[in-house]
């Protein structure tokens, strides 16, 4: 029996180089409840981060119990970590669900229906569509839906309505990963597999602390960093994290660059290819267009310079660049310190172009994983809710709009594509304005999520716009809601998402979803209904019914795109472990890595999009890009650093940075609701140097205020393991409180401090750059409410360890019996075979 709040990773199952990473079945009941007790198991994959590890729910009269990680999944072999033991299931019974549609009278929100709460958007819909025609609708969901209702929405939106104000907090999140993927490969679509893991010499994670984002991946790169003939790791971090402790037991390196100089560090390590003749040229002449411009770009960044800028050893640079260079097969993971700092995209691009300069791309153990954080961020940008055209169509290219126009029966001018579609940080511009009218927020909580929070409260709860939110619970942002839709979560309804590795799952419903909560493509489905919206012929434009005809609908729409589901079907999903797209008659069992052949898909007529100037944003045309004429031939692209928007000053200076922790998921929405992960992290607190803290007088569990031009927090202080000069804090905590017992749940907000600043080519907002001040306001109670386990450990000893999860098993199981056997059958899992 494992307490895996104290044992995040659970236990290890070493295994070397080129071997079957071993399966290990985890399992969590509610207390009380044993496996015998359990009326049946339903076949889903954890919805708590972009992992997405197979697994069963456990339900026993009629509500969920517990889960058991599936052994036969090739995404987790088993396993399940603290988020999805602890956090899937509580929620779903807790006393706060919404049941009722709300609507709001005066300053009151009151109980309603479902004719009198969707009445009323209905009635602001036609009016606004009437006076004000598809512009003053805006939509903004969520990286938590599933496939169905994303698609189903981005019907509505493109061709029942016609906005392009559509966009998910995916754009806080993973923007910045399709950007990457769009500007090298030409679209979007995940290059690598999770079986690079067992293949590579050298691990390479960018701004990515994945022992807290996606535990289960951590774990099966820690059994081979402890097994025979382990990869090298590499960790890019300001803060001390498990990765980078790990990089220095391995023989690698840890760089910590200060916040808001990835790039110049990027450009450092690509310039070091050049100049020790790692380039394999004859790969990159093949395969590649731009690399003389590269390396002009990256001619300045020596290792001094770029030690200068970033604060590195100019030594520790050579040594990650050899490490890179002299590694056969490198696999590199990014995430959210590359994400949503300054040149966001041109340091996840960078990433690209040292793959590609090294050819090592698509090869076993040669991957590239830009990462996504949430679990099905690549739905939305699949299927458009993110205002892209679904099925990575390209909305600069008229054939690609008139490929969905056929299949909608709309006209083509219906769809927006005149211009880009509009990012989140504008579509709340709009809203500010009042050009907005009906702002539709689904499954998300912006005013806890997004940068300058102040300003986003104040857009929610004006009357310059129409606020509707559908959700689980009434959220900081529903609260401010002129209608609330009481939405079905997890487990109550049916749907498929897709993992950050192209790996598709069914999740099926396991229970009724309470009172009179519907699914997400229930409540699009009857607005869609009550608009009238129709297609050329007069006939429904959104006809499906329920989610497998959703799904059907999808999937042929994505015939002969990238992203191809057409050989997918619920069936298909019904068994032994999710599937990675492509799923066509070329790859009947999916493909794990793409791009093994060197083709990529940059030709201009079948693009995602031509591209852009990495450092302005500036848009390349289809005629400049036919003139490149890149014929399946990859991008190399660079740009020089840039000081970031804000620097530290007199008045402000230290760095602000935000972040997660292993135990919550975005704004706790259920995560907090776990008796297990609230203790573990109950309340917000910030993260300070130990010179930092020693020059401010401060000692661990301080109360401190930190201000930045924008607004102020004040918690209890950690004297942990961030790089002197910056500051970190958690950015889960809004003013919601499940225990009414965190003493800082009314000024802890951390984007009250974060400004309203993006990347020019993802849009992506900057959560890691603002400058902030720290002043201590007096003794605290204790220790910070920072988790010990974590990269929050305190600097010093003497904090009581985090722990109190309760008992799970776990099973190492003898020999790993996961699909698929037969090692012909090379696309779902090539440990063995192999790639396709
Ligand atoms: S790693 Fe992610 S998907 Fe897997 S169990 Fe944990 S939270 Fe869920």
């Amino acid at each position: 029996m494992s307490d895996r709040i104290a044992d995040v990773h659970g236990t290890a199952t070493p295994h070397g180089r080129g071997t079957v990473w071993p399966a290990r079945v985890d399992l969590r009941l509610e207390p009380g409840i044993a496996e015998a007790d359990v009326d049946r198991w339903v076949q889903s994959a954890c919805l708590l981060c972009s992992n997405g590890c197979g697994c069963d729910i456990a339900v026993k009269d009629g509500r969920m119990v517990g889960i058991r990680g599936r052994a036969t999944d090739v995404v987790n072999h088993g396993r399940l970590g603290p988020k999805g033991l602890y956090g899937s299931t509580d929620w779903a019974s807790s006393p706060d669900r919404l049941t009722r549609p709300l609507v709001r009278e005066g300053d009151r929100l009151v109980e309603s229906d479902w004719d009198t709460a969707m009445g009323r958007v209905v009635a602001r819909s036609k009016q606004l569509l009437a006076e004000k025609g598809p512009l003053s609708h805006g939509f903004y969901t969520s990286g938590q839906l599933f496939l169905e209702e994303y698609y189903t929405q981005a019907v509505i939106g493109k061709a029942g309505i016609g906005t392009p104000h559509m966009d998910g907090n995916t754009r806080l999140c993973t923007a910045t990963a399709a950007a990457a993927l769009k500007e090298s490969f030409g679209a979007d679509g995940q290059p690598g597999s999770y079986t690079d893991i067992e293949h590579c010499d050298a691990i390479f994670l960018y701004g990515h602390n994945m022992p807290e984002t996606q535990t289960v991946l951590w774990a099966r790169i820690l059994d081979r960093t402890r097994g025979d003939d382990p990869p090298r790791i590499v960790c890019v971090d300001p803060r001390r994290t498990a990765v980078a402790r790990e990089a220095e037991r391995t023989g690698g390196v840890h760089l910590a660059p200060r916040v808001g100089t990835n790039l110049a560090l990027m450009n450092g390590l690509t310039r070091e290819l050049f100049v020790h003749g790692w380039v394999d040229e004859e790969w990159t002449a093949g395969h590649t267009v731009g690399i003389d411009d590269l390396e002009a770009v990256v001619e300045p960044y020596t290792p001094e310079h770029v030690a200068d800028i970033c604060g590195v050893a100019a030594a520790d640079v050579r040594r990650a660049a050899r490490i890179f260079g002299e590694s056969t097969a490198v696999l590199s993971t990014v995430l959210q310190g590359f994400y949503q700092s300054h040149q966001a995209t041109a340091s996840a691009v960078a990433v690209h172009n040292l793959h590609l300069l090294r050819g090592q791309i698509g090869r076993p153990g040669s991957g590239v994983l830009q990462m996504n954080g949430q679990p099905t961020a690549q739905n939305n940008r699949e299927c458009g809710a993110d205002g892209d055209l679904p099925g990575f169509r390209n909305w600069d290219n008229i054939q690609h709009v008139e490929q969905l126009a056929r299949a909608w029966d709309v006209d083509p001018m219906t769809i927006p594509h005149w211009a880009p579609p509009t990012h989140a940080m504008q579509i709340f511009r709009y809203a500010e304005t009042g050009s907005i009218g009906l702002l539709w927020i689904s499954a998300t909580n912006p005013v806890v999520s997004m940068p300058q929070a102040a300003r986003i409260r104040d857009i929610v709860r004006g009357d310059q716009c129409f606020v509707v939110v559908q959700d689980l619970f009434l959220t900081e942002t529903a609260e401010l809601a002129d209608v609330v839709l009481p939405a079905a979560g997890w487990g109550e309804k049916t749907g498929c998402f897709t993992n950050a590795t192209r790996t598709v799952h069914l999740s099926e419903k396991a229970v009724d979803p309470p009172g009179e909560a519907r699914s997400d493509l229930d409540i699009f489905l009857a607005y869609a209904d009550a608009m009238g919206f129709t297609n050329l012929d007069g006939d429904p434009l959104v006809p499906w019914r329920t989610p497998e005809e959703a799904f059907d609908a999808w999937c042929s729409v994505t015939a002969g795109r990238p992203v191809d589901y057409t050989g997918l079907s619920y069936a298909r999903l019904r068994g032994p472990t999710g599937i990675p797209w492509p799923v066509n008659e070329q790859h009947p069992d999916g493909l794990g890595s793409l791009y093994a052949d060197g083709v990529f898909p940059t030709d201009t007529d079948y693009c995602e999009t031509y591209g852009h100037d990495l450092l302005t944003g500036g848009a390349v045309t289809a005629v400049e890009h036919r003139a490149i004429a890149p014929a399946g031939r990859a991008f190399l692209k660079g740009a020089p650093y840039t000081p970031a928007h804000e620097e530290p000053s007199e008045e402000y200076p230290l760095l602000y940075t935000t972040g997660r922790t292993v135990y919550q998921f975005h704004t706790r929405t259920k995560t907090g609701r776990s008796r297990s992960l609230d203790r573990a992290a109950p309340d917000a607190w910030v993260e300070l140097s130990v010179p930092d803290a020693e020059r401010l007088g401060i000692s661990e569990g301080d109360r401190v205020r930190v201000e930045s031009p924008r607004g102020a927090i004040e918690v209890r202080a950690r004297v942990g393991q961030v790089m002197e000069g910056a500051v970190f804090a958690p950015f889960h905590y809004g003013h919601w409180d499940p225990s009414g017992s965190a003493p800082d749940a009314g000024h802890r907000l951390a984007n009250e401090l974060t400004m309203t600043v993006w990347d020019p080519v993802s849009k992506q907002p900057y959560f890691k750059t603002a400058v902030c001040r720290v002043t201590r306001l007096g003794d605290g109670d204790g220790p910070a409410p920072a988790p010990t386990t974590t990269a929050s450990a305190p600097a010093r000893a003497g904090v009581p360890g985090t722990a109190g999860g309760g008992p799970t098993s776990s099973e190492v199981l003898p020999q790993t019996p996961h699909y698929p056997l037969d090692p012909s059958q090379s696309g779902a899992d090539d440990t063995r075979a192999g790639r396709s």
